[in-house]
């Protein structure tokens, strides 16, 4: 069975700097459209089940704004 990822962002800790869309090998992030408390436009994740888990994004994000949990079966 494949596993599956969810991300979690701290959206009004995010700068919007998008170094984490640039790091993901899947190609999965993107800058909302909504802004922050802060008016920036936070990260978010496009495809959610397309995530492999890598943590990429988690350790490049200079803020530590990204969570990622994996999900048991049927979550
Ligand atoms: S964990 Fe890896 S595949 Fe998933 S969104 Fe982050 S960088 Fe992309
Ligand atoms: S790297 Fe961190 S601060 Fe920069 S856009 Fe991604 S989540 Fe936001």
């Amino acid at each position: 069975m494949k596993k599956r990822f969810k991300l979690e962002f701290n959206r009004d800790k995010c700068k919007g700097c998008e170094i984490c869309v640039s790091f993901c090998p899947k190609k999965l992030l993107a800058l909302d459209k909504e802004v922050n408390s802060k008016g920036y436009h936070p990260a978010c994740i496009t495809d959610q089940d397309a995530c492999i888990g890598c943590q990429s994004c988690a350790l490049m994000c200079p803020d530590c704004c990204i969570s990622i949990y994996e999900l048991e079966e049927g979550e």
